[in-house]
């Protein structure tokens, strides 16, 4: 017999290798940034495109590649980082094995252009499928831009076997994350099909989870800190009340990296104890500092299980710890931290106290009000209780704030001169007055303010209330929920429930309230105020819809998409009759807002005619 055992070609055996190192762009996407941090990176980019299945490209500032070190590191078996076997057990980068770049490029289009810091000009590669096109060189920033295109276009099998976007983009942003919180001291952005997802400046660690989780996590946190011979423990743990029904917000880091331990995992639910609820699970971002040779990272080939020497101390000084600061948290409530301005969550509440709940009152509610004003037909706008121009309903200073800059322009509704010469007989049957607002053709609300007229879209503008009222209530504060007498059983295929379960917890925040999931159905036992019962499952197919749709496209997060989609449904349609209360309602809310002038989805809300423009037409 001959012989037949033959050594595969090296592009072949990337291929093969390229499996294990690279299983999804999310992959792609962890090795990339990792290869950036430890080249010393402080402003990583991170830009995908059709989550990742076309494009994965990652820009940093790091230390860069010579010439020959850029053509070297897509060798297999090629690294910077370590040299010997007893290095493996000193480890102070997050790379070692020197595959990520052979694989990546075994399997995709790759292009990457990198400078150092001495060099004049960079250098730039082309490798296609594990095939060397070319290396140039050109002028370059220093650091070093890699781009992967079509993952996997040469293994059709791996390629169909990837998930929808939304979830590859998930995994995505999964590891974004991680990464992001390992290293706050680093500034991350990342941009979805040209959007931004997130833009985390540099910040200490408890913004830098806020920037993640959004600031309503901020209230949550109780530090813990100690300092021992074995390890180093900062970070913080959810209060109890906060606790979880599913083991979502768990992070454990060492010596900066990720990594999941159920042992340790159970020195934080231990530390717990009676706090916790049955099948409630806390939240944790703990950082582990240990000397580098007292772990073994070589286990997984993932990375994400980390052998410790001295696992038990650990396990004793991490559960001691918590349980103290827990102790502490309950008598000695927790310091506020420092706000930065720059804040980067999808909703910045700049000029309102985080966390503290507040209720909310209109000072110009009067019940008896509304009916003079509604019933009288002409000048009811004389009444004593409008003499005042136009008062807020939530806060003066949003209010305020919303003239800076805006000076020429003075919108503060103003109780109208003469009603009756502007908008009364001879009009359209749609016009409703009767006090400072008219309805026209059941589309816009016209109102006089100082400087002449405003007339208001009154579907978009109901969309910006609702939206910033919902973001506000994701973000900050729990909104009110309606209980049903006779809770809804709603059908949905076993992926809208899998759905509705990841979203459940903003879902509750914005009112809804759930009973038991079925594998295709939910029970529905709470909805927000002001819906109807037969809107819910509209709403909902609607809201699925979006974030399937929506969520590469997404311009900050999953709650962003939320809250268009809620206000597109819940907002006042174009047709509708508003009352005068209404009308004068929807008015202070739009102006109450933060950014009243644009629509969720940028259209704009309302136009102003100056008195100025109106005499213009006038002298001609
Ligand atoms: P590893 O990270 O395990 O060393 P990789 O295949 O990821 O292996 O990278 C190979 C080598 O290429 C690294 O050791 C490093 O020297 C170099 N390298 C990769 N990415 C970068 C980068 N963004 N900046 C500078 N050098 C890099
Ligand atoms: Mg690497």
């Amino acid at each position: 017999m001959p012989d037949i055992i033959q050594l595969l070609p090296d592009h072949v055996a990337n291929q093969i290798a390229a499996g294990e190192v690279v299983q999804r762009p999310a992959s792609v996407v962890k090795e990339l940034l990792e290869n950036a941090i430890d080249a010393g990176a402080t402003d990583i980019k991170l830009i995908i495109k059709e989550a990742g299945k076309n494009l994965i490209q990652v820009i940093d500032n790091g230390k860069g590649m010579t010439d020959t070190d850029a053509r070297l590191s897509f060798e297999r078996h090629a690294t910077s980082k370590i040299r010997k076997a007893e290095d493996l057990f000193d480890l102070h980068t997050k790379g070692f094995r020197g595959e990520a770049l052979a694989s990546i490029a075994a399997i995709a289009q790759v292009e990457m252009k990198t400078k150092t810091e001495e060099a004049e000009l960079g250098t730039q590669i082309k490798i296609d499928g594990g095939d060397f096109i070319s290396q140039e060189n050109v002028s370059a920033s220093a650091g070093t831009s890699i781009s992967v295109k079509n993952l996997f276009f040469n293994i059709p099998a791996r390629r169909n076997f990837l998930k929808s976007n939304t979830i590859e983009t998930r995994h995505i942003v999964n590891e974004f994350q991680l990464v992001s919180l390992a290293h706050p001291q680093i500034t991350f952005s990342m941009y979805h099909n040209e959007n931004d997802v997130y833009n985390l400046l540099e910040s200490n660690l408890r913004q830098r989870i806020v920037s993640v989780f959004g600031k309503k996590t901020n209230e949550k946190l109780v530090p813990i800190n100690e300092t021992t011979d074995v390890v180093t423990v900062t970070g913080f743990v959810a209060k109890p009340e906060f606790a979880k029904k599913k083991r979502g917000e768990q992070f454990f880091f060492v010596n900066d990296r990720f990594i999941k331990n159920s042992y340790l995992n159970h020195a934080v639910t231990s530390a717990f104890e009676s706090l916790l609820t049955q099948g409630s699970y806390p939240s944790y971002f703990l950082y582990l500092t240990v000397p580098t040779k007292s772990i073994d990272i070589n286990i997984h080939p993932t990375k994400t299980e980390v052998k410790f020497e001295d696992e038990k101390t650990i396990y004793a000084i991490l559960r001691s710890t918590i349980k103290h600061s827990l102790g502490q948290y309950n008598v000695a409530p927790v310091l506020d931290f420092e706000r930065q301005s720059s804040f980067d969550t999808p909703y910045d509440f700049k000029g309102k106290p985080v966390g503290t709940p507040q209720i909310q009152v209109d000072p110009d509610f009067n019940p008896f009000k509304t009916e003079s004003t509604s019933t009288s037909t002409s000048s009811s706008s004389s009444s004593p209780s409008r003499s005042h121009s136009y008062k807020p309903s939530l806060n003066t200073e949003s209010w305020e704030g919303l003239y800076a800059g805006l000076e020429t322009q003075d919108i503060s509704i103003e109780q109208p001169t003469e009603p009756d010469t502007l908008f009364s007989d001879g009009q359209s049957q749609d016009t409703t007055h009767g006090g400072s607002t008219y309805q026209i053709h059941k589309k816009y609300i016209v109102s006089s303010i100082k400087s002449g007229i405003v007339y208001i879209n009154q579907h978009l503008a109901h969309q910006r209330i609702l939206y910033e009222e919902f973001l506000q209530n994701i973000t900050v504060k729990d909104a009110m929920s309606q209980q049903l007498l006779f809770p809804l059983d709603i059908s949905f295929n076993k992926s809208d429930i899998v759905l509705i379960k990841e979203i459940q917890d903003d879902l509750i925040s914005v009112g809804f309230d759930f009973g038991d999931f079925t594998e295709d159905s939910v029970n529905i036992i709470g909805i927000p105020v002001n819906t109807s019962e037969s809107q819910i499952v509209i709403i909902l197919e609607q809201l699925l819809e979006d974030i399937k749709n929506d969520v590469p496209d997404s311009s900050y997060s999953q709650h962003d998409v939320m809250a268009k989609s809620l206000a597109k449904s819940l907002a006042i349609k174009t047709g509708t009759h508003l009352d005068q209360k209404e009308q004068e309602k929807l008015v202070d809310e739009l102006f109450s807002c933060k950014q009243p002038d644009v629509s969720p989805f940028g259209k704009t809300t309302f136009i102003t005619v100056t008195l100025n423009d109106i005499d213009k037409q006038f002298n001609r």
